[in-house]
């Protein structure tokens, strides 16, 4: 159990924006990001997982491995995973009290521009992935069992962690959410067709690597006066 909770926490940095508060309000107008994430989902999306044969007994786990096409805008502007190329899903997901556990790698190829040429580079990342989907009609604070977790009892911050993680949908999973976090942070920096990209020419914008002797006459004026003097 107390694996579970120590993955849990782990997650951190990859766990998506902060939801609002939930149930909203009466009266107060549900936020988008709070709408987005409680649609009925559809079953054959290749991104919503259905976790039924996996049951709800905590400790069973299935491994899933398969290859689906990447959704659209996967990524950041011009650098991110090209809609429809594969993306290799490794994952395990395990029954635990609380839900599903679904953790695992997710590989993907990604095209961007060099930072330094602007040419197009293709790259491949292995984003980790590592998401708690809870069963939405769980029990509020300490149910049965409880104990082992080496936790100081709190029960308000975890309702609070708990409320800011996705939820299982009867059966299914939406996995998209995280997926689009973790690449995310997955993606290069500063892309680079190769290491020492020489870039382009900043004077003219030439291309350096075509033309590795390139540069420019330096016209200093003082220069001038001097070619002139020498020449009379
Ligand atoms: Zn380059
Ligand atoms: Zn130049």
């Amino acid at each position: 159990m107390s694996a579970f909770w120590a993955l849990a926490d782990g997650r951190v940095t990859l766990s998506g924006p902060a939801r609002g508060p939930w149930p909203p309000e009466p009266g107060v107008s549900m936020p988008e990001e709070t709408r987005r994430t409680t649609p009925r989902l559809d079953p054959r999306s290749p991104l919503v997982l259905d976790v039924r044969e996996l049951g709800r007994r905590p400790g069973s786990m299935r491994p899933l491995s398969r290859s689906v096409p990447a959704p659209a805008h996967l990524g950041l502007g011009v650098l991110g995973v090209p809609e429809g190329s594969d993306l290799e899903l490794d994952l395990r997901l395990e029954s635990v009290v609380e839900g599903v556990l679904v953790s695992g790698t997710v590989a993907a190829t990604v095209t961007g521009e060099c930072v330094r040429c602007l040419d197009p580079v293709t790259s491949s990342i292995d984003v980790d992935l590592q998401e708690l989907y809870v069963h939405p009609d769980r029990e509020h604070g300490g149910h049965a069992g409880g104990h082992g977790r080496g936790r100081v009892d709190d029960g308000f911050a975890e309702d609070e962690e708990m409320a800011a993680l996705p939820q299982l949908h009867g059966d299914l999973l939406d996995l998209e959410p995280v997926l689009r976090d973790a690449v995310v942070l997955a993606l290069p920096l500063r892309p680079l067709c190769r290491e020492d990209c020489p870039g382009l020419c900043s004077e003219c914008g030439a291309r350096l690597e075509r033309d590795p002797g390139h540069g420019h006459e330096v016209q200093d004026p003082r220069w001038a006066v001097l070619r002139q003097l020498g020449t009379d």
